[in-house]
């Protein structure tokens, strides 16, 4: 341990982040309990988490922005952003509201620990420019640290990596120095990060192969939104634009989603038409465009201006679908025996999730599993005391539901002031006793790999609303403002 600093602060809350959830809990905590200290803790040098870890070619938005961004803030650029042009938007909120003296950077928090006696949580962090040791005691923790972690990538095992005498890179730790000028680039993935990187790199390196084991879903537009563009034309306010459009997409959003469960064969069919048109006559499109699941089981990619889909019509650009069997001194050699050579290899295989933030919690001196906790409305957990955290949607953006869990977070603060209360803590009432404890997600009904790699760790859930976190927006846009916190859920002490 460093030097630890003398005093113990105390705050009424501590946010732990300040991604874009971090900078949302400070908003809603510094306008609706302005009586209440907080304090924002994060591990990095600045706000903003993803947005500014992620330095790859192109890092972008995969959502838009009326949706991603917040509802109390207007976004006035082009609705699929730049990490810059996000850190700009989210340094505004910042400085628009006052919070910068609110955050703290370079505290990396290693231990959380609760004391009933006291009623409080007692949090250690390593400051990662000092070495000190700071310790922070709060009566409520609230996780904003969102779900992957940010040090390292996720890059499976595969046989013969170490005869690779090429470069290996992961996009969540990618070389400030990196020079593709000429090279062959091979990249492994399909995912959102390879729809972003392939268009950024393909003009730059002598040529990119994206080797995918199995295909995804990409939808292709402008990336402009017409009735954002026709409102301010008619030069409407941008707080009207920021909601009406933001409510249109949304409404659109619906509607794709119950056509993935209603009619999933014609959505598949009409998302692969779309595809097609995009790509050369004659294009394998079966082969490389058309997946195996039922679309919105994972996030659908969008291309802003098709880009990916020019680089594979220019010939810059090119796909495989195929299993790597090994490594190769000089590239991969997949299941079907054909050889990819390469200069530089990108894995763009995904995440690690973190479960809160690789922190060490204890409870009265026992350690917490929160893989054996049940959740309260996917933000607290049973016999966890004074916590809540945001996780957001996957499928729709994460914001909506960081927007909501603020304000259901706020709202049990209140509670607590007026029943004079100083811990709240999710109980299962007896009618819950008997119900069936499942896991976080249905993989049936969202399957990405990251998540499906990871879900013993994370706390499970009930059938029932109460007891879950749905990744429906549509139902819990409803659900979450009208929870009633005297149903028994929450036991208030
Ligand atoms: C390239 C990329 C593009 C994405 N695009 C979209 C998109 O378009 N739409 C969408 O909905 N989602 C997208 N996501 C998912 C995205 O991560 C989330 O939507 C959102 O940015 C999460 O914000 P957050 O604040 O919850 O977490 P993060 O951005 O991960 O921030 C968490 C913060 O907590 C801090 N922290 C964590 N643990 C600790 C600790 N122990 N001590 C101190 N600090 C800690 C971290 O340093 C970090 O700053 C994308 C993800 C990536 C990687």
């Amino acid at each position: 341990m460093g030097e630890v600093a003398a005093e113990v602060e105390h705050v009424d809350v501590l946010v732990v982040g300040a991604g874009i959830s971090g900078i949302d809990a400070a908003y809603h905590f510094a306008h609706e309990e302005p009586d209440k200290s907080f304090l924002v803790l994060d591990g990095l040098e600045s706000f903003s988490g993803t947005w500014l870890m992620h330095r790859y070619p192109g890092v972008r938005s995969d959502s838009d922005l009326y949706t991603f961004g917040y509802g109390f803030k207007s976004w006035t650029g082009p609705p699929i952003a730049t990490a810059e042009e996000i850190r700009a938007y989210l340094g505004e909120v910042i400085e628009e509201n006052d919070l910068a003296g609110r955050i703290r950077y370079h505290h990396r928090i290693v231990s959380a620990s609760w004391s009933g006696d006291e009623d409080r949580w007692t949090v250690t962090a390593t400051r990662t420019d000092t070495g000190q040791t700071v310790v922070v005691s709060c009566g409520f923790l609230w996780m904003c640290q969102g779900y992957y972690r940010h040090a390292e990538g996720y890059t499976p095992e595969w046989p013969g990596m170490e005869r690779f005498a090429g470069q290996i890179v992961h996009p969540q730790t990618w070389p400030e120095d990196l020079d593709l000028t000429d090279k062959q680039v091979l990249v492994i993935g399909s995912g959102a990060t390879t729809a972003t990187l392939v268009p950024a790199i393909a003009g730059d390196c002598a040529h990119v192969t994206v080797l995918q084991r199995s295909p995804t879903y990409f939808y292709a537009g402008p990336n402009s939104n017409e009735t954002a563009d026709m409102l301010r034309d008619l030069e409407i306010d941008e707080t009207w634009i920021h909601e009406i459009v933001r409510r249109k997409i949304l409404h659109d959003m619906q509607a794709v989603t119950e056509l993935s469960f209603e009619e999933p064969e014609f959505l598949t069919d009409v998302l692969i038409d779309l595809v097609a048109q995009q790509l050369p006559e004659g294009y394998d499109v079966a082969k490389h465009f058309t997946p195996r699941y039922r679309p919105w089981r994972q996030r659908l990619a969008y291309l802003p201006d098709g880009d990916l889909f020019t680089g594979i019509s220019s010939g810059a650009a090119s796909m495989v679908t195929d299993e790597i069997a090994t490594f190769t001194e000089t590239g991969v050699r997949t299941v079907s025996g054909v050889d990819l050579d390469a200069d530089v290899i990108v894995t763009a295989t995904g995440f690690n999730l973190s479960v809160l933030g690789d922190i060490a919690f204890t409870i009265d001196g026992t350690e917490l599993d929160l893989a054996q906790t049940i959740t309260y409305r996917g933000m607290m957990f049973t016999g966890v005391p004074n916590l809540a955290w945001i996780f957001g949607y996957f499928r729709a953006s994460w914001t909506l539901r960081a927007d909501m869990v603020c304000a259901l977070v706020c709202r049990i603060l209140d509670r607590m002031d007026d029943l004079g209360a100083h811990r709240v803590t999710p109980v299962l009432r007896p009618e819950d006793a008997g119900d069936e404890v499942l896991d976080w997600i249905d993989p049936e009904n969202f399957n990405p790999s990251y998540l499906m790699r990871s879900l013993h760790l994370m706390p499970k859930r009930l059938a029932k609303p109460e007891w879950q976190h749905s990744q429906d927006y549509w139902t819990e846009r409803d659900l979450l403002p009208a929870a009633d916190l005297d149903d028994g859920c929450l036991r208030f002490t």
